[in-house]
Order: C-alpha cells, then structure tokens, then sequence
C-alpha cells in the first residue's frame, strides 16, 4: 500500500493541464501520479510513443484525442496540439497530455508548458521515465560508472531544419561522457563520422535499442563505426535509440541476452 501519497480528490480542478511522462513504452513503467491523472482526468490528448494499456485506463467518459498521427500518417502539427490543450481547459475540462518518455525530454513539453502559461491556463508537469535510463536498464549497462563515465549527454542530430547544428568537437572530445542520442536513427552515417571525424575512437562501444522495455525489444551492440551498417543489417525501426560510449561494454559482462545480442549483430 502506497499510504504516503497525497490525499487526491477524486475529481482534477476544471481548466488545467498535466503535461504526463508516461514512460518508454512498458505500461507498468508510468509513475503512480502519471496513472491517476490518467484515471482522473476528463480529456486525454496522446502520441504515439504511448503505451495502448495506459489509454484503457483512462475513464469511459473521457474524451481520448490522438495527436500521434492523423489521416496519411502525418503527425498532428505542434501548434494544433497546443491550440487542443488550450481550447478544452478553457471549456472547463482537465486535460492530461500523455508523452512518451519523459515530457521534458525532447518531448516538446517545454514548448506545450510555454504556450499553456501564455494562454493563462494553470499547467503541472509530472516527469517520466526516459529512453535512455529506460534502454539502459533493459540492454544491461549502466548510464554512468565510476572510473568510465563521469557524465552523460542526451543530445540528437536531428533538428528542426536542415542544417546541423551538432558541435561534433565538443561530443567526441570527453572519453569519460555516455553520448545517447535521440531520433538517431535516419542519421547514423553523419553521426559516425561526425565523431570519427573529431577524433573519437573507431573502436567506442555503441548500443542500438529498438523499442526499448517494450516486450519486442531488439538490441544490437556494435562499435561506433558500424553504427549504420547494423541498423540497416538489422531493419531497426524507429522508436531506437543510440548510445556510445565505454559504459556499453558493461553489458557483455553483464548477461547472456547481451553476449547473444552482440554475437547477433556481429
Ligand atoms: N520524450 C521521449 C523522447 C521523445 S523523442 C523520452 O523522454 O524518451 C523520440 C525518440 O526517443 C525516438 O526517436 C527514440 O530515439 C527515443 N525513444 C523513445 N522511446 C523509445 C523506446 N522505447 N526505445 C528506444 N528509443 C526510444
């Protein structure tokens, strides 16, 4: 029994929202918080990194909205999400926008919190687990260890425009610094050789972890210079994530799922 959890009301204040980590796919790795906002709450508004079990527990009555995908597959722009979140707390209604990961963590929550604040609508925020910690928990390494990494960089080579706008220097300069990139997958080549190219070793460990705590989970660990060849050798799809970086190693030693892994994409 949880019994230092606040009292909760049994009904959200009308007219705010709660920008909600639901975590990285695994249901079970939403907070306690998350899940009641989700049981609570008058409007869902969710994406497509959001696991379908969190979504049946919202109530009967809620108003589910999709924004992950439209008609033709394209996502819902950000502005007409925002514009959603706005209109139904100015109607009266408690909104939960239900994220993947964490909201915080290239989730666009800092922008849907900004526009929130803008529009005078009261908004919370309730984190969630992210891909990395959650990639790295499930591939087996660690994220930081003492003596190998002493940071971590959660970064992504994919950008609003076109232009690049990594200080690739600055990533391949610190041995001692996890590199884990986000929305990775469709520019492996450029951020293989844009570390090789700055000077970090051929030989670093790397990590590709395709729907990472999702039962389908694929994992496949190389050197940083095979980064590209693997995934495409492999087929991985998106949600995947990068990690690079000496830590990787650990998970050799770490269990036979790993040791498999790697013999699988060797
Ligand atoms: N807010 C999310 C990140 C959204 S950006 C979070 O905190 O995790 C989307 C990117 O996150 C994907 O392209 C992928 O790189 C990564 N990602 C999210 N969920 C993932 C998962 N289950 N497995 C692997 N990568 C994931």
């Amino acid at each position: 029994m949880l019994t230092l959890i606040k009292a909760n009301p049994n009904k959200l204040p009308a007219g705010e929202v709660w920008l909600v980590g639901a975590g990285p796919g695994d249901p079970e790795l939403i907070s306690v918080k998350g899940l009641r906002l989700i049981r609570q709450a008058d409007v869902l508004v969710y994406d497509r990194l959001v696991a379908c079990e969190l979504l049946t527990e919202a109530r009967a009555d809620a108003q589910m909205i999709d924004v992950g995908k439209r008609p033709g597959h394209h996502p819902v722009p950000q502005h007409q999400i925002e514009a959603v979140l706005i209109l139904h707390a100015r109607a009266g209604k408690s909104v939960v926008r239900l994220k993947g990961g964490d909201p915080f963590v290239f989730g666009r929550g800092g922008e849907e919190m900004l526009s929130l604040k803008a529009a005078g609508i009261p908004v919370h925020v309730v984190p969630g687990i992210t891909a990395a910690s959650a990639c790295a928990a499930t591939a087996g390494f660690p994220l930081t260890q003492r003596n190998i990494a002493t940071s971590v960089c959660l970064t992504t080579a994919h950008y609003a425009d076109e232009k690049d706008h990594t200080h690739w220097q600055s990533l391949a300069a610190d041995r001692s610094r996890t590199l884990v990139f986000y929305m990775g997958l469709a520019s492996l080549a450029k951020i293989r050789s844009g570390l090789m190219q700055h000077g970090l070793p051929a030989s670093t460990p790397a990590a590709l972890i395709e729907n990472g705590s999702r039962d389908e989970q694929r994992t496949c660990y190389c050197t940083v210079s095979d980064i590209d060849w693997v995934a495409r050798n492999h087929k991985l799809q998106s949600p995947c994530l990068l990690v690079i970086g000496d830590v990787v190693a650990l998970a050799a030693q770490n269990n036979n799922t790993a040791q498999t892994a790697n013999a699988l994409s060797a």
